[in-house]
């Protein structure tokens, strides 16, 4: 199909649509300077997946440490970041009143920066925003956490936060439980409630939009299939082909924030 024919016939279904989940990925921060996972320049080109799964984070202390200087790395752009076009694109679907929710497997909080309603953003993958000890469930900002790891105050150990919160059993007198951001690393459990809800809104969706996923990583690929099985219309939007373009009513190869804005205009025609 022609680029615009395709933009055009997506246009169509968002301009019937009621109920559009939006699922989005990694792409759709990209052109706000986050790199993603498995583009060339990705993440995964760079590090060993498998150095970060769950369990080697709970079982070795060599693997928290590479966990933390990378985060230092990841964290650094999100934190700079700004929504891009192709967050706000779809706050204008809400505003449009046609947007039930974003479900959005990012990490770096631009859905909800960019202006999305109280409710309105499902986060699969958890977020930097803050850190957990996985020991006794504290949390805390997780700005508060790099800054502890700077200053090597009393809990850090070799760039390593240890949790420092009383308890005469522990270690020194304290929890010593291992600290990690409150996002999903591989081997680790989903968020029970986020993925219940995600999948019931996508059963109820009339329209599933995929904005900048690979489409890759399981549980949460099988959200726009859910949809799809349930009569929704699926619309991909990716640089690349994903595995599910067959199933999709409409894919667009290209970027974005200028993809979604192109469809948007078109729907306002
Ligand atoms: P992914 O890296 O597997 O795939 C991203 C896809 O987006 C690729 O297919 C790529 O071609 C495409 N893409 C990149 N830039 C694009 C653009 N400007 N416009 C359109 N498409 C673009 O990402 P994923 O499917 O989200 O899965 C990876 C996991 O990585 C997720 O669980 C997520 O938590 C995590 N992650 C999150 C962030 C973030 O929060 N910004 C960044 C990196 C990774």
């Amino acid at each position: 199909m022609e680029p615009d024919t395709a933009l055009r016939k997506a246009a169509q279904i968002l301009a019937d649509a009621r109920r559009i989940v939006a699922f989005t990925g990694a792409g759709i921060s990209t052109e706000s300077g986050i790199p993603d996972f498995r583009s060339d320049s990705g993440i995964w080109n760079k590090y060993d997946p498998n150095d970060f799964l769950f369990q080697k984070f709970i079982a070795f202390h060599k693997n928290r440490k590479l966990y933390w200087e990378r985060s230092k790395e990841f964290y650094e752009p999100i934190l700079k970041a700004q929504p891009n076009a192709g967050h706000k694109a779809l706050v204008r679907l809400e505003q449009m009143e046609k947007l039930d929710c974003v479900v959005t497997q990012n990490i770096d909080g631009l859905h909800q920066r960019a202006g999305h309603g109280e409710g309105r953003v499902i986060e699969l993958h958890g977020t930097v925003a803050t850190a957990s000890c996985l020991k006794c469930g504290k949390q805390w900002p997780a700005a508060d956490i790099r800054k502890r790891i700077v200053e090597e105050a009393p809990g850090v150990s070799d760039g390593v936060p240890y949790c420092s919160e009383p308890d005469p059993d522990g270690p020194e007198g304290m929890c010593g439980g291992p600290i990690k951001t409150d996002t999903i690393s591989f081997g680790q459990s989903m968020p029970e409630k986020e993925t219940a809800e995600a999948f019931a809104r996508a059963r109820n969706a009339d329209c599933c939009l995929v904005v900048g996923s690979s489409l890759v990583v399981q549980p949460a690929c099988f959200i726009p299939v859910e949809a799809k099985d349930r009569g929704a219309s699926l619309i991909i939007v990716n640089r690349e082909p994903t595995p599910m373009d067959a199933m999709a009513d409409v894919v667009i190869h290209g970027s974005a924030g200028e993809s979604l804005n192109r469809m948007l205009d078109y729907v306002l025609s």
